[in-house]
């Protein structure tokens, strides 16, 4: 096994249901290190007990993530190496570990990954949706302004969606998932490498029925299908049918470009010659 690196900060991929999903690296690193960040000590103390990890522990959390990073900058000064680990799965998605890495990077302290478990990528894998090209949406904002911006955002999005959120939250997500982007092919992945394990290839109007008279429990990650290229062009088509050739190239002048940029971007986009925009738009006044 590798020589731990002194003054590192390593952050250590923990099972996120399933205790057998721990690598031996990560056994190893944290067997060696000085010190373990846990973002729930009580938590991790199971995990580190089951494999007879018996390195010191401190908190590490949402709630003092800042000025706790600075006391553990102050161990990685003294040469002393870190471990840095969630309650499951990768740190730093979607839990408090991107501040201490960040700061790392500032200060100029090694940060190392020790890949394992990822809620994310599981769900994703394993949905049956596209898998190519994707988009982590994390979880949704709870401000409403920003969450409104997110979610008109993922209505245009043309990569898979994969969003996380709590059992109690859900049905309401759902909701407000099929009125931004309407209904649309997704699969709901509850209890990863868990016993209860399931994927639900579904639609997003049927996931929030089936949750309303279902109570949700357990863990669940959303994998959305993104907007086809169909559809897009499809919008295109009839936004274009409704707009006059001048009315086109008002519309890129007042967006900024100029005049001869916006007569051969009209032309393109309707495929008519750049002459045949010239003479419609020859009134109009640009740079
Ligand atoms: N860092 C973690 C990771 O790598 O996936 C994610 C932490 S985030 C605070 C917790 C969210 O991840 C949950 O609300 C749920 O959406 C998702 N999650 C975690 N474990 C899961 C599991 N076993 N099955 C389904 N979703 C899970």
């Amino acid at each position: 096994m590798e020589e731990i690196r002194k003054g590192a900060l390593y952050l250590v991929a923990t099972p996120i249901g399933n205790l057998s999903d721990m690598s031996y690296r990560a056994v190893h690193i944290l067997k060696e290190a000085d010190l373990i960040a846990a973002e729930d000590t009580r938590n991790s103390r199971k995990l580190l007990s089951a494999y007879d990890i018996h390195t010191p522990m401190t908190s590490y959390h949402e709630h003092n993530k800042y000025e706790k990073a600075e006391t553990l900058l102050g161990h990685l000064a003294e040469g002393k190496t870190i471990a840095l680990i969630t309650d499951a799965g990768t740190p730093g998605i979607s839990d408090p570990g991107e501040v201490m890495v960040q700061r790392c990077h500032e200060e100029g302290y090694p940060v190392i990954p020790v890949p394992g478990a990822c809620a994310a990528i599981s769900a994703l894998v394993a949905s049956g949706q596209p898998t190519r090209r994707f988009a982590f949406e994390a979880f949704l904002p709870a401000a409403k302004k920003e969450r409104r911006e997110v979610l008109a955002e993922m209505a245009e999005e043309t990569r898979t969606m994969v969003v996380y959120e709590a059992p109690h939250r859900l049905v309401k997500t759902l909701k407000e998932l099929l009125e931004a982007l309407g209904d649309r092919p997704m699969t709901v992945a509850g209890e990863l490498t868990k016993k209860h394990e399931r994927f639900f290839l579904t639609t997003i109007s049927e996931a929030a029925a089936h949750f309303e008279a279902e109570e949700p429990r357990g863990e669940y990650v959303l994998v959305i299908r993104g907007k086809s290229a169909e559809e897009k062009k499809e919008e295109k088509a009839e936004a274009l049918a409704g707009q006059s050739i001048r009315e086109a190239v008002e519309e890129k002048l007042k967006a900024g470009f100029d005049k001869k940029t916006a007569i051969r971007m009209v032309a393109e986009e309707r495929g008519v010659p750049k002459r045949l925009v010239y003479s419609e738009a020859i009134e109009v006044r640009g740079s």
